[in-house]
């Protein structure tokens, strides 16, 4: 597991006890993150939904921490506005961060006083003075430390107490945000420094499903999946959390329940096993992902240093590279070829990169592949059952769809396929693991 860096404090704080529970006259009380994304809050009307919803549900003597985010598109629009100044405003990395904080900064103000005017005391916090410390890698930061004694303090005067997600500061005290989506990795850290009991994340999808509900018509809704399976799935494509938010969870065993806005009907949760769902799936769900693209480089020497040639100098460009096949083209005369994908807004980058060893290594062709989709089945029930890749693949030639790459993890197997065969691809393997009642 990829640690969180520099959380000494907090994982001696975590281990001693991560429940947060005050017993009073017999009742539990609990400490509950709830966080709203975006969609959630997109108005002054959702926000005011929010309220309701969150003091409807809210037992006596709990104590409620909000994480928001800004409202609606408010993070583009302020992107789009520094676009008016510079074409390139992320070359001016802290100054996006000021600018970019101001769109939390309006919804946890609306949203405290949307409370108050409810009848409930509560009070907005921005990130820092909820004590959400980062490093001072600007717009992309990362959460060093936590120190919520604010929040606390507020929490016991009686105030729900609201807080600015996707934000911190660094040492130095200057803004700094946690990348696109960051308000997730907000909710669930803090829900970890507090000791919450559990962190609520509230989406405008109703959980996390077997497959995507667009494409796959009987994905099913998971009532649990593990922190690991949830990260497998995020890395291999499916986006409902930011993938940091889940490594978080699992750092600070903070069940995450991921749940609609809009409906009351329980969502997933997100924790590090199953507590009451049947473990009759072998596999959990299947993800895809249609923005990689493959690049392929023929008739190269088969000799040591090569893979090391092509792919440090992609590392050293920053780029990230996934499948990868080396096959032998030809034995006798000691050629082979190298085939990988990479993300496709890397592509055009990725391809400079390989163009320039491609002409060093005297290579016969580099080709680029766009047409290109990842599938994937993710779980990790598949490692007592030696026949999950043999089911994938039947399921893919059933429907005459050819595999080009396969790679695998410990709890995952991918196939790269024709993007334009990818919705048929997906639904045979859902099909073939989650078969119709
Ligand atoms: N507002 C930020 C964004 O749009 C953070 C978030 O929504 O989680 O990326
Ligand atoms: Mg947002």
């Amino acid at each position: 597991m990829s640690l969180p860096v520099s959380m000494g404090r907090l994982t001696a704080e975590s281990a001693v006890s991560r429940a947060f529970l005050v017993k009073t006259r017999g009742r539990i009380m609990a400490l509950i993150v709830k966080k709203f994304g975006g969609s959630s809050v997109a108005t002054t009307e959702k926000i005011l939904n929010v309220a309701k919803r969150v003091l409807g549900e809210k037992k006596p003597g709990d104590k409620i921490v909000m994480v928001v985010s800004a409202m609606g598109d408010t993070t583009d629009d302020l992107i789009a506005l520094a676009e008016g100044i510079t074409k390139n405003p992320y070359q001016y990395t802290r100054e996006m961060d000021m600018l970019l904080t101001t769109g939390e900064q309006q919804s946890i103000a609306l949203l405290a006083m949307a409370f108050k005017t409810l009848g409930h005391p509560a009070v907005s916090l921005t990130g820092p003075m909820a004590g959400m410390k980062t490093n001072s890698v600007h717009t992309k930061g990362r959460i060093v430390d936590i120190t919520p004694d604010r929040v606390h303090e507020e929490l016991d005067k009686g105030n729900i107490v609201v807080v600015a997600g996707f934000q911190g500061a660094d040492a130095f005290g200057n803004p700094v945000t946690l990348g696109r989506g960051g308000s997730d990795t907000s909710a669930v850290a803090l829900a970890g420094a507090l000791k919450a009991d559990t962190c609520e994340i509230y989406t405008d999808v109703d959980g996390v499903y077997s497959a995507d509900p667009r494409i796959v018509k009987g994905a099913r809704k998971m009532k649990e999946i593990t922190y690991h399976e949830m990260l497998e799935m995020a890395r291999l494509g499916a986006g409902v959390m930011q993938p940091r938010s889940v490594e978080m969870g699992e750092y600070f065993h903070i069940p995450i329940h991921v749940r609609s806005t809009f409906t009351t009907t329980p969502g997933t949760i997100i924790r590090e096993d199953y507590t009451m769902e049947d473990k009759d799936f072998v596999i959990r769900g299947v993800a895809h992902d249609e923005k990689v693209a493959k690049i392929a480089v023929l008739g190269i020497p088969n000799t040591p240093g090569i893979a090391h040639e092509i792919f440090s100098a992609l590392a050293d460009a920053n780029i990230d590279v996934d499948m990868i096949v080396q096959s032998i083209r030809n034995i006798e005369k000691n050629v082979t070829d190298m085939v990988f994908t990479v993300a496709a807004s890397d592509l055009a980058e990725a391809k400079k990169v390989v163009d320039g060893v491609a002409d060093k290594l005297n290579a016969v062709a580099v080709l680029i592949e766009e047409d290109v989709a990842k599938v994937s089945i993710v779980g990790a029930g598949m490692l007592g059952n030696p026949g999950t890749a043999s089911r994938m693949f039947g399921a893919l030639s059933k429907v005459g769809i050819n595999i080009d790459i396969i790679s695998t993890s410990e709890i995952s197997i991918s196939c790269l396929v024709k993007g334009s065969q990818l919705k048929e691809a997906v639904n045979a393997i859902h099909d073939e693991f989650f078969p119709n009642k």
